[in-house]
């Protein structure tokens, strides 16, 4: 890994905001000043189709501190702030939207939360700007349900203005949706998450890019999350337990069928019972034989990307120090 090389990196996700970016731009500037510290401003180009990356060429004509990281197509918001982490070198990552809905002057009271010691401060938009059944009912929903399911107890998982240590986001792969899910996966390596009231702003300009269908795409990412957050690295311990369930209750059954059968010559032929006992015990040869691939394929995963079951914070040595 390479080092750090200045303190913040900012990581704007941008699909079609042309109009936001110049106000955008002067708001972030006007707050990274305040923070008296080196910083670099990454664009992501989502393979915006308006006037955004000329837009954005300007701004970083004008702006050393300013990458843009233009990707060829429309990937999404995940992968957008992905490929942003990727190129980043700040120590502390702050992500935001780009479409004023975060408000930057925000950016200050999370980098001071940091330097309390938290590894990731989540922003919490107390008075959402949005609609209410499209948008702010199915959000509160989703943000109980996930806080139940992932145990890490957040009130906004969705709000995208957030800062992150380096070594958290470096930790982490993205896939599908589940750019809100972060503080979720971190806290499989023990981090300290704190969360701050933030200002959240109407949009003025441009679309929102999501519609209730989203929610469906978000509960199935939970679901992957919570299967990897609970068993990623123990998978039979989950199907195994359903397979020797289901199984032994088949074979019960059926030992109670054999019974009639051979002891009390009852004929068992026309039983319901059978089918269900046979049924039975399928389910739970395969959910043990899927449980053991498993297993298996856990063991390439890890292989294959090199991810530990473990997550170091610092080793002491002294004749080495190591930092993960
Ligand atoms: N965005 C993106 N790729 C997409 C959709 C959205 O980069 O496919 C960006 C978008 O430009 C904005 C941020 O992600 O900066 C959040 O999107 P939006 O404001 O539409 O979401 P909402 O605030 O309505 O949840
Ligand atoms: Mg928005």
């Amino acid at each position: 890994m390479t080092s750090p090389k200045i303190d913040v990196s900012f990581v704007i996700p941008v699909y079609n905001e042309e109009e936001n970016l110049p106000d955008f731009y002067r708001e972030l500037t006007a707050a990274g000043e305040k923070l008296h510290r080196s910083y670099e401003i990454i664009f992501v180009d989502d393979g915006s189709r308006d006037g955004s990356f000329p837009a954005l060429r300007k701004i970083q004509a004008a702006d050393p501190r300013v990458k843009i990281i233009r990707l060829r197509k429309n990937f999404g918001q995940t992968a957008a702030l992905a490929a942003g982490f990727d190129r980043s070198r700040g120590e502390i990552i702050i992500t935001l939207d780009a479409d004023l809905q975060n408000d930057p002057a925000d950016v200050p009271l999370l980098v001071a939360k940091m330097n309390e010691g938290f590894d990731i401060v989540s922003g919490w938009r107390v008075k959402r700007k949005d609609k209410f059944v499209s948008r702010r009912l199915p959000s509160k929903a989703a943000n109980w349900i996930i806080s139940r399911i992932t145990k890490v107890k957040l009130h906004d998982y969705g709000c995208t203005l957030k800062a992150f240590r380096r070594d958290v986001v470096k930790n982490i792969k993205l896939y599908g949706e589940m750019h809100r899910f972060i503080p979720a996966i971190a806290s499989t390596m023990g981090v300290a998450i704190a969360e701050v009231p933030v200002n959240h702003r109407p949009r003025i300009h441009g679309k929102s890019k999501y519609n209730i269908t989203k929610s469906v795409r978000v509960a199935l990412d939970l679901l992957t999350v919570k299967f990897l957050l609970s068993y990623s690295t123990r998978p039979l311990q989950i199907f195994g337990l359903f397979g020797l369930l289901a199984g032994l209750l088949g074979g019960v059954l059926g030992g109670i069928l054999s019974y009639q059968r051979v002891i009390l010559k009852q004929s068992i032929a026309n039983r319901p019972l059978l089918l269900l006992s046979v049924l039975l015990i399928v389910i739970g040869i395969q959910f043990i034989t899927m449980g053991l691939l498993g297993e298996i394929m856990v063991r390439i995963y890890h292989e294959a990307v090199e991810k530990h079951i473990y997550a170091v914070r610092e080793v002491i040595d002294s004749d080495s120090e190591e930092k993960n």
